[in-house]
């Protein structure tokens, strides 16, 4: 069995050396096979080693155990003579970041967590699953997660948010097509807004509501678009007209209903099922001639019935 490509997918940058095992985790020790490395400042190749450090990993649990991935790496020297880095630590193209503490992997995997269920949640289950990691972390990996990309929208919506309620407002920006937000300015100013459009030549729609500088700058910053009020503030426009309508017509719709209660009633409906029956009235008659003490059997012969038709007196016939 390959190991290298159980735990790092056939990527050959890296060679499991040994994995240990106790109660609660498991310990991959790792070796970089890389022999060149990149400067991460001048961008240029060295092959110079100048030593080896070790770095260590959380990774995603193994079989219900937390796992770290302990990594010796390298540090080489930058051949540049310009170039102020004169050792520099060994990048990898996957799994390790520099200056992170979990792998790639297992950042994705706390990302989506904490994204699905915000930061005490995902505390919680993260230490189900033998993740440990507190909820501030996991907001953090929030704040450095990359926004998509929006540079070729095509339908924005623009709203105002709370960065502090009744106190500090700023824009959120709306992708209308994915229905996912793309941005949020610090203000709910003209200029910020119109700085923002004129960067999105591909832009056709702009959904917003009456707040006037919105209207400035989308009207000067993506003239090209079409602007248009969104359902919401629509309805809510149409709720607030119906309101002052009915509250000016009151006196009138009262009148109306006063007039409507004294009008007549309408005449009692007698349902079908009002009506009696023929094995009803046929019921009622049995009962009669039990009570007045004629015998089952002679019942039975004058109904043309099963003598068994008594059983009525307690059941009721069947409707
Ligand atoms: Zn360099």
């Amino acid at each position: 069995m390959n190991v290298n490509k159980i735990i790092f997918n056939g990527t050959s940058q890296f060679k499991v050396v040994s994995v240990d095992s106790d109660m609660d985790s498991f310990t991959i020790y790792v070796l970089g096979k890389g022999k060149i490395s990149f400067c991460p400042n001048c961008e240029q190749v060295s092959s110079k080693v100048h030593s080896y450090y070790t770095r260590k990993f959380a990774d995603l649990p193994t079989f219900g155990k937390c796992s770290k991935i302990i990594l010796r790496a390298h540090k080489f020297y930058c051949s540049t003579l310009e170039c102020p880095l004169k050792v520099f630590t060994e990048r990898y193209q996957d799994h390790f970041k520099p200056y992170q503490r979990r792998t790639d992997r297992l950042n994705i995997k706390l990302l989506n967590i904490v994204l699905e269920s915000g930061g005490k949640s995902a505390e919680r289950i993260c230490n189900q699953l033998s993740i440990p990691v507190c909820d501030t972390t996991l907001l953090r990996l929030i704040e450095k997660a990359e926004l998509p990309s929006n540079e070729d929208i095509i339908a924005l919506g623009v709203d105002d948010w709370a960065i502090k309620k009744r106190e500090r407002y700023g824009s959120i920006l709306v992708d209308l097509v994915t229905n996912r937000p793309i941005g949020l300015l610090g203000d709910r100013e003209e200029d910020t807004l119109c700085s923002w459009l004129q960067k999105r030549d591909s832009l056709q729609i702009i959904s917003r509501d009456r707040y006037i500088n919105f209207k400035n700058a989308s009207t000067k910053g993506a003239p090209q678009a079409i602007q248009v009020t969104d359902r919401w503030h629509l309805l809510k426009n149409l709720g607030e007209a119906m309101r002052k309508i009915l509250d000016r017509e009151y006196s009138t719709l009262k009148k109306v209903r006063e007039a409507n209660s004294k009008t007549k009633m309408a005449e009692p409906r007698v349902l079908k099922s009002m009506i009696p029956s023929a094995q009803q009235e046929k019921f009622k008659e049995v009962k009669l001639l039990l009570e007045q003490g004629v015998s089952i059997q002679d019942i039975a012969r004058r109904f043309k019935m099963s003598r068994t038709v008594p059983s009525y007196d307690t059941q009721g016939p069947k409707q």
